[in-house]
């Protein structure tokens, strides 16, 4: 069996952390299937490559053979602070509605953290990936548009101080709903047995405070049975139902470095996602590694947590757990999860041998850090 899967390197250390990807996805893949299955790679332009090369950082090349394959692996990709072009990243979860970043994160045995005791942090995160201020609907301070925006909402008896910059948030419940909806049905069929919204309904009451709202509507209405709010359970028993509750954004950074094992299955807007998913991955380890996807119905494309971290970039140093761990969540969406299972120990096996990349090492203390091709054949040689 050969699965034919596009894949985007990605800026900065894309070029040595997906290499090295590739190599254990590879080697996990035949090991698992005795080399009656494969992967067959295409690889894709995107990001500064693709720009030196075309004159645009996302050739619709790109975009169409990922819709016709169905899943991609990605690197990362860099985007301009303040200015420059927008994030070739929102712009390619919109143009193939990868409307879900998914994010599980949980603790590998051997992994530095600065928790006491990391392995309490066992949650799934589901961002909502297309809306909310990702939109990129800004305007600059000064601006016509802005001053337009200022002297309408004036006449909506809003007052914003002259010579503001607007930024506009949009947020809708077909788009929440999808989003929670997919988290509501993961909980369900893989046993877990909470799902919190987290939201900033207190301050936003229109936009987050409708998310809130728009949850709990969908659970009423297509979970009935299933899924229970506080609320309605009062002090009965939960039996075999999963638990739906929610918490305000600010006080769930402290919930999760506290009680973390309170959550097991997190949906958020956008933005706060964007925040909780950084925040939690560092629980564990840090954005090196922890894995993602970018779902939509028909796409799916795995990616790392983390971005370009341009000082490392091009010196073989990098880690590329975050990108394997991703790949094996794309292992899984294939089918092919024992591919999945080799790969996962055998990278957990890896770490707990003290052989890692220098930021594990550099947290473990006297370790002498591997180069991303060592620490990669390392796992190779453990699977
Ligand atoms: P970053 O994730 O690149 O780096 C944050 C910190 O983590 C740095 O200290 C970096 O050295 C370290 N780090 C990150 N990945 C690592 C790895 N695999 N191994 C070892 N250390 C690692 O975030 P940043 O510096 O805020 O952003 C740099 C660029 O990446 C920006 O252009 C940003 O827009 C982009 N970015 C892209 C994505 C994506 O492609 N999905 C995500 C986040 C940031």
């Amino acid at each position: 069996m050969k699965a034919r899967i596009a894949y985007i390197e990605g800026d900065g250390i894309g070029r040595d952390i997906t290499p090295a990807t590739l190599r254990v996805v590879n080697a996990a893949v035949a090991r698992a299937y005795r080399g009656e299955r494969a992967i067959e790679w295409e690889a894709l332009l995107a990001g500064e490559g693709a720009f030196a090369r075309t004159g645009t950082h996302l050739p619709d090349d790109t975009v169409e053979r990922i819709r016709e394959l169905g899943v991609a692996l990605k690197g990362p990709l860099t985007t301009p602070v303040g200015g420059g072009f927008r994030s070739v990243n929102v712009i390619l979860r919109e143009r193939l509605d990868l409307y879900a970043s998914v994010r599980p994160v949980r603790h590998l045995r051997g992994v530095p953290s600065p928790m006491r005791q990391p392995e309490r942090v066992d949650l799934i995160l589901f961002r909502e990936n297309v809306e909310d201020v990702h939109t990129g609907i800004e305007f600059p301070a000064g601006s016509p548009e802005a001053e337009r925006l200022i002297a309408v909402l004036r006449e909506m008896r809003q007052t914003v101080f002259p010579g503001s910059a607007i930024g506009i948030k949009p947020m809708s419940k077909l788009r929440s709903q999808r989003l929670v909806r997919r988290a509501l049905r993961h909980a369900i069929e893989c046993g877990r047995r909470v799902v919190t919204l987290v939201h900033k309904g207190n301050i936003q009451k229109q936009t987050e405070g409708a998310f809130r709202a728009w949850g709990y509507e969908l659970a009423r209405e297509e979970f009935a049975g299933r899924v229970v709010s506080e609320e309605e359970l009062g002090a009965g028993p939960l039996g075999d139902r999963v638990l739906l509750n929610d918490r305000i954004a600010d006080g769930m950074f402290q919930q999760l470095l506290l009680r973390p094992d309170d959550y097991q299955v997190l949906a958020t807007p956008n933005l706060i996602g964007d925040y909780l998913s950084d925040a939690v991955a560092a629980q564990v380890g840090g954005v090196g590694m922890a894995p993602g996807a970018n779902l939509g119905d028909a796409v799916a494309v795995f990616e790392a947590a983390h971005g370009t971290a341009p000082k490392h970039a091009g010196r073989d140093e990098a880690n590329p757990s975050s990108l394997i761990l991703s790949a094996a969540m794309m292992l899984e969406h294939l089918g092919w999860p024992e591919a999945a299972h080799a790969m996962t120990e055998a990278l957990e096996q890896t770490i707990r041998q003290r052989r890692v990349t220098y930021d594990l090492a550099r947290q473990l203390g006297d370790v002498r850090p591997l180069r991303t091709s060592e620490f990669a054949a390392a796992i190779i040689a453990s699977l």
